[in-house]
């Protein structure tokens, strides 16, 4: 098995240089090739299409030389009975593996989510208990995100919620974002793979060094917020907070390292925050944050 160390207190943080640095190959090094697992429950496969598009590493490089998938439902060409026979043949092996989860899994409609006549769950359940580590690929996995939106029948279960209440006590690593970043997944893997560490986990199960500031923290319009310039409509430069901006209140690095090779994020875009790597994420309205008092404390709007 992996041993798996979380590591507490204030660790080096280890660069993606670093972490892909020559000599770090798995192979050069003479380590093993982490085997990965991946499985989606309530999802729409945003994260695993996001996970394609890492930059800091090819996503061939990464899936050739530091690791090697076992099963992922979007990318492994294994099909029909071939899938559970695999997951079943790892599962009952002593190959150690790490679990990827995407998606929500449905309790409340078990059937909702099925595999090989077998509901997500009890896969889930199965293949979590023996592996080194659970990954919760965005917001779905890590809180229930769309599926766990008033209104829907499917009873959803974050992967941590669902694993604790089943005393399963696999370490989970929650990496929130619609979609998950792929740098995030990434580097956490990596940083495992060069380590046998985890990267510092916040008390929410998230690497610190990614979801420590708010997005407006960091936002470009922030001086427009301090001025209360503010955006009465979309495409007007100033603050977007009276548009329903979240970045106060949601947590992600995604304003300093953009999406799709840092062409962009929502506020640097001119789109209010969403709030997707948050908890409440989606909120009934989407752009709202008159809802959440802590948005808007000391913010006096001058409407022209
Ligand atoms: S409220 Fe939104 S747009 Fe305004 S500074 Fe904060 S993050 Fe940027
Ligand atoms: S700005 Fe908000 S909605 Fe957009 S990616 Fe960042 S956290 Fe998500």
């Amino acid at each position: 098995m992996y041993q798996v160390v979380i590591a507490a207190g204030a660790a080096p943080l280890l660069s993606f240089d670093e972490l892909l640095a020559a000599d770090a190959t798995p192979s050069s090094a003479g380590w093993l090739r982490p085997n990965l697992i991946w499985l989606q429950g309530a999802s729409c496969s945003g994260c695993s299409t996001s996970f394609l598009n890492v930059e800091q590493i090819t996503i061939l490089d990464f899936l050739t030389y530091f690791s090697r998938v076992l099963y992922h439902p979007n990318l492994s060409t294994a099909t029909g009975d071939q899938v559970p026979r695999i997951l079943t043949k790892v599962a009952v092996s002593d190959k150690p593996y790490i679990l990827i989860m995407e998606g929500a899994i449905p309790v409340g409609m078990p059937h909702a989510c099925m595999m090989a006549d077998r509901p997500i769950g009890e896969w889930v359940k199965g293949l979590a208990a023996k592996a080194s580590v659970c990954i919760a690929a965005g917001t779905c996995a890590a809180s229930g995100g769309v599926a766990k939106m008033a209104g829907t029948l499917t009873g959803v279960a974050s992967l941590d919620d669902f694993l604790r209440q089943r005393g399963i006590k696999t370490p989970v690593v929650n990496l929130p974002a619609c979609p998950m970043h792929p740098e995030h997944l990434v580097y956490t893997l990596l940083h495992f793979i060069k380590s046998k560490r985890l990267p510092e986990l916040d008390d929410a199960r998230r690497p610190r060094q990614f979801f420590t500031h708010s997005v407006h923290e960091r936002c470009p319009r922030y001086p427009a917020f301090q001025a209360r310039d503010f955006a009465l409509r979309i495409g007007e430069e100033g603050c977007l907070l009276e548009l329903g901006c979240q970045g106060p209140v949601t947590y992600n690095d995604c304003v300093a390292i953009g999406y799709n090779g840092n062409t962009n994020n929502c506020v640097r875009a001119g789109h209010p925050c969403i709030g997707c790597a948050g908890e409440l994420f989606p909120r009934p309205r989407l752009y709202h944050t008159h809802d959440d008092p802590k948005a808007k404390t000391g913010v006096v709007v001058k409407k022209s």
